[in-house]
């Protein structure tokens, strides 16, 4: 009689997944970009894919800008090319990011929110800036921004003229800040609950407000998780990795 085999039952190793937001990478900034160039070099080549949640750069005027962000796809390139997945949702400062540019970096662009299917349930993924919906102000630009006949317009105009406009549009904005409240600029939580509920997920990831944290909500008697990520600085660098269920914070150096 044949012996029964044992069956030898190995869980498949659970993915180990990367997350970063607000770098805001810049030619002022080569502290953060050296960063990054390390981080996409070393330990996210440990992961199966890493999720980029908006402003990788402190402004984007368009793919045909030749003068930004070369290392940061060679960066990239090489990643996609080691065969990690790379996901970007974009920022309000990068929202322009085209098909040129994920074409050259190998970077898939996604939708704000996004929904990561894991074993244990979704784990949502945004920038943020949708959720700040006390500053009307903002929510009323990017509505306009986000148009694709705005972004086409805009794109038609000279780069020189591009660059100008993004700056001055920056500057305005940091002007505007003083007199906005803190909490006017930080998401609502009864936004995030609506998302997370729509979306029947416990757990949503994002970046934009520069408040890193880990929050717990309640959301009808459930317990549920919005984690934040923070922004870089040329120090440093913060980035959640997700195994086995489970998010870490990671500090990068
Ligand atoms: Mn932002």
């Amino acid at each position: 009689m044949a012996a029964r085999a044992q069956r030898l039952i190995q869980r498949f190793p659970e993915p180990i997944i990367h997350f970063i937001a607000d770098l805001h990478l810049a030619p002022e900034t080569p502290g953060a970009l050296a960063i990054f160039e390390r981080f996409l070099a070393g330990e996210a080549r440990h992961g199966s894919a890493l999720y980029i949640l908006g402003d990788l750069f402190d402004v984007w005027v368009g793919d045909d800008d030749r003068r930004s962000g070369q290392r940061v796809i060679a960066a990239l390139r090489a990643l996609t090319a080691a065969g990690v997945t790379v996901g970007l949702i974009p920022g309000n400062r990068d929202f322009l990011l085209g098909t040129r540019f994920a074409a050259a970096s190998g970077v898939e662009r996604l939708a704000d929110p996004s929904r990561l299917e894991l074993a244990e349930g979704p784990i949502l993924l945004s920038h943020g800036d949708a959720l700040c919906t006390a500053d009307t102000d903002y929510q009323a630009f990017r509505r306009q921004t986000r148009d694709p006949a705005w972004q086409a317009a805009f794109l038609a105009r000279p780069l020189t003229e591009r660059r100008a406009i993004a700056h001055r549009l920056r500057a305005d904005s940091e002007r505007a800040k003083p007199a906005k409240s803190w909490a006017s600029m930080d998401v609502e939580e009864a936004e995030v609950c609506a998302l997370l509920r729509a979306q029947r997920a416990k757990r949503l990831i994002h970046g934009h407000t520069h408040r890193p944290g880990n929050h717990v909500l309640d959301i009808d008697g459930q317990r549920a998780e919005r984690w934040v990520l923070g922004a870089w600085s040329e120090e440093q660098g913060d980035a959640l990795r997700l195994q086995d269920g489970v998010l870490t914070r990671l500090t990068l150096a």
